[in-house]
């Protein structure tokens, strides 16, 4: 089992740097210290913004066989530390050891699919000669680095989603300032240290926990050109209100829905909707949150999920026999096992699960008739919980999916080709998953919300475009 060291650096201008060990971070299954970091103060934020200032300009004239060769040095020494990355997610994090490595192994392809994109940054020619005003004109335009950005990411996936803002920066050639979440700093703390190997301008990135009172700048200051922000929709609305002119991409949470159509494969979704729902324990922003079946099936396969569920083992994310561990914290646990209750005590019953114990180890939950505005079904569980509810005709199902104030990705179990092609005219979500649950992503796709769940899309070469701006040039034949 690898171990964690004491204490952590942060990295400031490239370098790591330990001005304190104000931050203390638990395991989340134990409650005890696992280690200790430093927490940024304003005036570490202040140099770690210049810094990225001064880079702009070295990393905008990085050739791009250099920002790969940058990148793919991140995917192998990644592959060496897989362990040990992995063990750390399942410490900070609380996350199931297989579910760790999962996370570990799209981290390196998040990196990989960068350092491929880093070399195909293209831009177009354009005829401009579409009337007798511009004969003899032509235009051509490229993609140039918006500049240093700014990124805060969440707890939930420590290293994959810091990944998903730092590597397009460095295949586009954008220095950043980075703020990870304060409960799981670590993950991205040891793309810090692998980053400080390569010769990335100085400057190139800072990786600052940060207090609440520091963690303003990284959105405040005028200098930085892009905030690019992964959290809760409360905190990134309010964010996008006081980052002034920059642009702002949000990637919010949500609570996703699944259809199960009569004639679905049903071994096939009970298997892959437990999944959604409650791998690791519900804290994804397209975890499965409401299930939608057909009423000729409703009892049959509710009867499939709630015998499926309740074999569910929980206990100590570093058991390879976990699937369910702890949440992330007591507080987070309380608040949904209080939703529960308040579903029940509205009329909605209880099918399994709903108990809590240890402060954060709430049982895999699925409830019914949960009544539509009940903080369970309208509001993000981002837990272990799921509502079950019934339709018999295919349209009432999309307008129950859309029923929400979010929209990030929702998951169609069916065999029927007109039924796909509705869904993915109808709900109005970033990505409709046929046969798969609203859980599902890859890295190279685009990902991301509508309406209260976010604005813009990651997936490596949508956050390019993000992250750089168009330059045109026009030439005139004389
Ligand atoms: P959070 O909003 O509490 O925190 C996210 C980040 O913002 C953390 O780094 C946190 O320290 C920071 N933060 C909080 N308040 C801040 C402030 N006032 N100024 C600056 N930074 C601040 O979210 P969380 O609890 O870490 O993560 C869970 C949320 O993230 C859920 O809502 C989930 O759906 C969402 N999420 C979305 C995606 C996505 O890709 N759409 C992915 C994962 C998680």
């Amino acid at each position: 089992m690898p171990q964690l060291k004491d204490t952590y650096p942060l990295y400031l201008n490239n370098k790591a740097a330990q001005p304190n060990t104000d931050l203390e971070v638990t395991d989340k299954f134990t409650g005890e210290v696992a280690f200790r970091t430093a927490l940024a103060t304003p005036d570490v934020i202040e140099e770690a913004i210049a810094g990225a200032v001064r880079a702009a300009e070295p990393m905008a004239k990085m050739a791009s066989f250099e920002r790969k060769a940058v990148l793919e040095h991140c995917v192998k020494r990644f592959r060496e530390r897989y362990d040990e990355l992995a063990y750390s997610l399942c410490v900070e994090a609380g996350k199931p050891i297989k579910d760790a490595e999962g996370e570990v192994d799209r981290l390196i392809d998040t990196f990989q699919i960068a350092a491929e994109e880093s070399t195909r940054n293209y831009g177009e020619v354009q005829p401009l000669d579409i009337s007798a005003r511009a004969k003899g004109y032509m235009g051509m335009w490229k993609r140039v680095p918006i500049g240093p950005c700014s990124f805060i990411s969440p707890f939930n996936f420590p290293l994959n989603l810091a990944a998903h803002k730092i590597a397009p920066a460095i295949a586009v050639g954008c220095p950043f300032v980075m703020k990870p979440a304060s409960k799981t700093p670590l993950g991205a703390l040891i793309m810090g240290e692998v980053l400080a190997e390569t010769d990335l301008p100085e400057g190139a990135f800072s990786i600052l926990p940060a207090s609440r009172d520091g963690a303003d700048l990284f959105t405040v200051d005028e200098r930085l050109k892009l905030l690019s922000f992964t959290g809760s929709p409360g905190v990134g609305w309010a964010l996008k209100a006081k980052a002034g002119k920059k642009p702002v991409i949000l990637e919010l949470g949500g609570n996703a829905a699944v259809i199960v159509d009569k004639d679905a494969d049903l071994d096939h979704a009970l298997e892959r909707i437990i999944f959604g729902a409650f791998y690791q324990s519900g804290q994804s922003c397209i975890g499965v949150q409401r299930i939608i079946i057909h009423e000729d099936i409703y009892d049959t396969f509710k009867d499939m999920l709630i015998a499926k569920t309740k074999t569910l083992v929980s206990g100590d994310p570093k058991d390879r026999d976990t699937f369910i561990g702890p949440m992330i914290s007591d507080k987070e646990a309380g608040r949904l096992k209080g939703w529960i209750d308040d579903a029940v005590s509205q009329g909605a019953s209880l099918l399994c699960g709903g108990g809590l114990s240890n402060g954060n180890m709430l049982e895999a939950t699925l409830l019914e008739n949960v009544p539509a505005k009940a903080d369970a079904n309208w509001e993000e569980a981002f837990g272990p919980l799921a509502n079950l509810s019934k339709f018999s005709d295919f349209n009432q199902a999309l307008e129950q999916v859309n029923h929400s104030k979010f929209g990030l990705q929702a998951g169609v179990f069916t065999r029927d080709l007109h039924q796909v092609l509705d869904a993915w005219d109808t709900l109005d979500v970033g990505g409709v998953v046929v046969n798969d649950v609203s859980s599902y992503r890859v890295d190279n796709m685009p990902y991301g919300g509508v309406k209260d769940s976010g604005l813009g899309r990651e997936g490596i070469r949508f956050a390019m475009e993000d992250m750089t701006e168009i330059r045109n040039l026009v030439i005139r034949r004389l």
